[in-house]
């Protein structure tokens, strides 16, 4: 039947390229918009000490709601806009928006929460960075030790030598520098040494093939040697008592994940802060009296 119709098969198979491409334009287009019409949001996901149980920052997760698509993700929209050269103000924006929000929840809930802001491969190659990092800090006022930047094993790999000098720059800055999604990057530990790196993210896929195959010392191995490199180490995709019960052996520094909060819009980030940092009324008022 194929066969028969090949003609017809090679138009239909045309037209849908057409098709998609033609989504792809509309994509394109959608997202240059997107910024200017305020359909991107900032959503945070917590990050809490593990020893302590306490909150120490969020992550900023960037979520684009387009008014017919709907929401999609931004494993989607990152890569498209890296294509069509709107990285560097998405990122800009976001970087904004998030030292913005951090720094009111810092001074409103009286201590110095951190802000982990994304950045993609595509970033790290101009010097444009290192100027809207400087901007974000000087307009929200966060001190520069409570921004940390996340950058991906593969980032860091291309162009080593261009990456390598502008991290070099960021770190003169005073913020932090972290690895996301640690250990599925088929790369190298030797960048480790190049480069002027605070913290490790565990990657989730550890704690769930752990949960498949019981290979919860892979896991423990990488906490140790991040460990010995002297970087703090945040683990990733923490969903359910047995990732808790197994990281609570190890000397994991903080966990992130479902088992403490999904990404939340900033009214409702806000909402678990007043929850976590709501003082008992007495000690309050003796706080109020002493200032
Ligand atoms: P990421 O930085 O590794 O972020 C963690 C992802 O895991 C987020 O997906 C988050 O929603 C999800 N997650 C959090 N807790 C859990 C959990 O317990 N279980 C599971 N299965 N997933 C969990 P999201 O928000 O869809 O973001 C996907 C990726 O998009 C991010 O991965 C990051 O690489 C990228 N991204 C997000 N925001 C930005 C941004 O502002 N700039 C750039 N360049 N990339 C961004
Ligand atoms: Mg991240
Ligand atoms: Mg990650
Ligand atoms: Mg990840």
């Amino acid at each position: 039947r194929a066969k028969a119709f090949g003609g017809g098969t090679y138009r239909f198979f045309t037209a849908d390229m057409g098709a998609a491409s033609r989504s792809r334009i509309l994509m394109q287009s959608a997202l240059r918009h997107a910024v200017a019409r305020n359909e991107l949001l900032v959503y945070y996901q917590p990050r809490v000490h593990l020893k302590s149980n306490t909150i120490t920052g969020m992550e900023a997760l960037l979520r684009w709601v387009h008014p017919e698509l709907g929401a999609v993700s931004p494993s989607d929209f990152i890569p498209l806009a890296e294509e069509i050269g709107l990285i560097d103000e998405i990122g800009e924006w976001v970087l904004r928006r998030a030292t913005m929000q951090t720094q009111q929840w810092s001074r409103r809930f009286g201590r110095p929460l951190k802000i982990s802001v994304n950045l993609s491969a595509r970033q790290i190659r101009t010097s444009a960075l290192v100027n809207s990092v400087t901007e974000a800090l000087h307009a929200s006022g966060l001190p520069s030790s409570q921004l940390e930047l996340e950058l991906t094993e593969s980032a860091l790999m291309e162009d080593t030598d261009i990456a390598a000098g502008l991290l070099k720059e960021l770190k003169s800055l005073g913020l932090r520098l972290s690895v996301d999604d640690f250990g599925t990057g088929y790369s190298s530990l030797a960048y480790l040494g190049r480069f002027p790196l605070d913290s490790l993210k565990l990657d989730r896929s550890f704690l769930a093939q752990a949960v498949k195959d019981g290979s919860w010392k892979l896991a423990e191995a990488v906490i140790n040697l991040a460990h010995t490199l002297d970087l703090s180490v945040v683990a990733e995709g923490v969903e359910n008592e047995e990732h808790l019960a197994f990281l609570r052996t190890t000397a994991c520094d903080e966990i992130q994940g479902t088992c403490i909060s999904e990404p939340l819009a900033q009214q409702d980030a806000e909402r678990l802060l007043e929850n976590a940092f709501r003082q008992p009324p007495r000690r309050q008022e003796a706080f109020a009296r002493r200032s």
